[in-house]
């Protein structure tokens, strides 16, 4: 759906109309292109706290900045040595170290000439400690202080203009640089151009890089290595005959993963675009139906025979909504949405551990929705389904961990597609300008998020939910 708003504020009239009038102007977001550079621009790495850093920052070849410069960054540690023409591409903030109250403060004066050396989607990345784990007699205000730069970067992300981000990853104990490279590799990239105000914890993870990492000695490699790093997976996507699961399929089959495209069977034509678009396979299931996990098992045993039991990804994406006023929900709105938003992915799931398909290094991701953690009127019975969604990652995540598989869930916001077309006028306004970014994502945002959390190197991140939101305002 066209976002006619934007467009318009993008005319030369139309900018000059929008600043007087003090309306929002949504920028054009910087998204993943082939071959593009990690950033637009140089990184500067600050260091910031009293205590001790979970990183060398300060010496040549510091951990946080060899892996900004693997991932092919131009580093710098102080803002007066960034060529003073250059717009900063990101600004990463080892705070692993911050403390004591005072750190906060100086943590913010630190930050603010740096954030207005920013250019255009650029981002702001703090990285922290998770502060339930901390431990040491100033426990308490260290936990504090950690938990201080959430307000941070949730504030910074709102003031940030023209497509820029601001997120935290959270490093929890024993987690180090190995388990960070793959989420600051996608936090830094426009990959993420739509994941703003998030807070994501990394645990220590048994590094498992992409296998085209192996054995890569240099840069090079590891960057060839870090483009297709789904290479030897099979990808199971639900919904995928348009909206987000077809963007999903995409970008999961350009990142090397060989795709099985489910929808139902009334969408089989869509669903064979999706399918001979990726190159992947296509398999007509409704995810309700009874014997929707037995054929879904049988599919992935038969058709992919022993490549099917390496690396699993598993994404349930197909979802419905039957809105109305909780007072006005019938038995049959509450059964159709639980039915394919939450029992589906809980009962599909089972099955896949059961067959012994989810094992090391697979992955199931969830899609979740802000309305769903946030309340939605109208849609109690989607706002149950997409809120269990987030359960069921946090509770499987740990039974997968017994394997070395992990569980997520991505939280898309308003995202432009045919169920937010369905949307009063007014209202799909009022999501698209109410979000720190001032517009809807598309589907491939939603997409890539999905991708990067199957990724091997996506090792630590589990049992999270990871918004896809723009910082909407909806339970932001
Ligand atoms: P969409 O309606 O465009 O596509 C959903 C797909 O799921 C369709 O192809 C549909 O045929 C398929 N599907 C529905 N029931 C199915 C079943 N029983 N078995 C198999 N396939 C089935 O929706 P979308 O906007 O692309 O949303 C995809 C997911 O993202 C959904 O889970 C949705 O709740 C969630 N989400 C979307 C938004 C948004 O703004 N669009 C926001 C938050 C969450």
């Amino acid at each position: 759906m066209r976002d006619v708003y934007a467009e318009l504020v993008r005319t030369g009239p139309g900018a000059v109309a929008a600043r007087k009038l003090g309306l929002p102007r949504p920028a054009v977001l910087r998204r993943h292109e082939a071959g593009a550079p990690l950033l637009d621009g140089p990184a500067l790495l600050l260091t910031t706290g009293s205590g001790a850093s979970a990183f060398r920052t300060r010496e040549a070849g510091g951990a946080l900045a060899s892996l900004l410069a693997r991932a092919g960054a131009e580093v710098h540690l102080d803002l007066p040595d960034v060529p003073a023409q250059a717009r900063l591409g990101a600004v990463v903030v080892d705070a692993t170290g911050a403390t004591r109250v005072g750190d906060l403060a100086a943590l913010g004066l630190a930050l603010g000439p740096a954030v207005r050396r920013l250019g255009p989607s650029a981002r702001v990345l703090l990285v922290g400690r998770t502060p339930a784990h901390l431990d040491g007699v100033d426990r308490v205000e260290a936990a504090a202080v950690q938990q201080g730069l959430e307000g941070i970067v949730r504030t910074v992300g709102k003031e940030l203009r023209a497509g820029a981000t601001a997120d935290l990853l959270r490093l929890a104990p024993g987690a180090g640089p190995a388990d960070l490279d793959g989420p600051l590799r996608f936090f830094a990239s426009a990959r993420s151009a739509f994941v703003d105000g998030q807070v994501v914890d990394i645990a220590p993870a048994p590094s498992v890089r992409p296998s085209s990492w192996g054995a890569a000695q240099d840069d090079d490699d590891a960057r060839r290595g870090a483009e297709r790093p789904l290479d030897g997976s099979v990808a199971v996507v639900t919904g995928a005959a348009r909206g987000i699961g077809r963007a999903t399929a995409h970008v999961l089959a350009r990142q090397g993963a060989h795709v099985v495209a489910v929808d139902v069977p009334a969408a089989s034509g869509d669903l064979a675009r999706t399918a001979n678009d990726v190159r992947g396979q296509a398999l007509a299931l409704d995810v309700t139906a009874p014997d929707a996990p037995s054929r879904l098992v049988e599919h992935l045993q038969r058709a992919l025979g022993g490549s099917a039991t390496g690396r699993l990804v598993v994404v349930h994406n197909a979802g419905i909504t039957r809105d109305r006023l909780l007072v006005n929900l019938d038995a049959a709105r509450w059964e159709a949405v639980l039915g394919v938003n939450l029992a589906a992915p809980l009962r599909l799931t089972d099955a896949l551990l059961d067959a012994g398909l989810l094992g090391q290094g697979a992955r199931v991701v969830g899609v979740s929705s802000t309305s769903g953690l946030a309340g939605n009127r109208g849609q109690a019975n989607y706002a149950a389904s997409k809120a269990g969604v987030a359960g069921m990652v946090r509770a499987l995540a740990p039974r997968l961990a017994e394997v070395g598989a992990t569980a997520n869930a991505v939280a898309p916001g308003f995202i432009e597609t045919e169920m937010t077309a369905r949307i009063p006028p007014l209202l799909r306004q009022l999501g698209r300008r109410t979000a720190s970014l001032q517009q809807g994502g598309l589907p491939v945002d939603v997409a890539e998020t999905v991708a990067w959390l199957a990724e091997p190197a996506s090792a630590g991140v589990t049992g999270q939910v990871v918004r896809v939101c723009g910082q909407a305002l909806v339970g932001a």
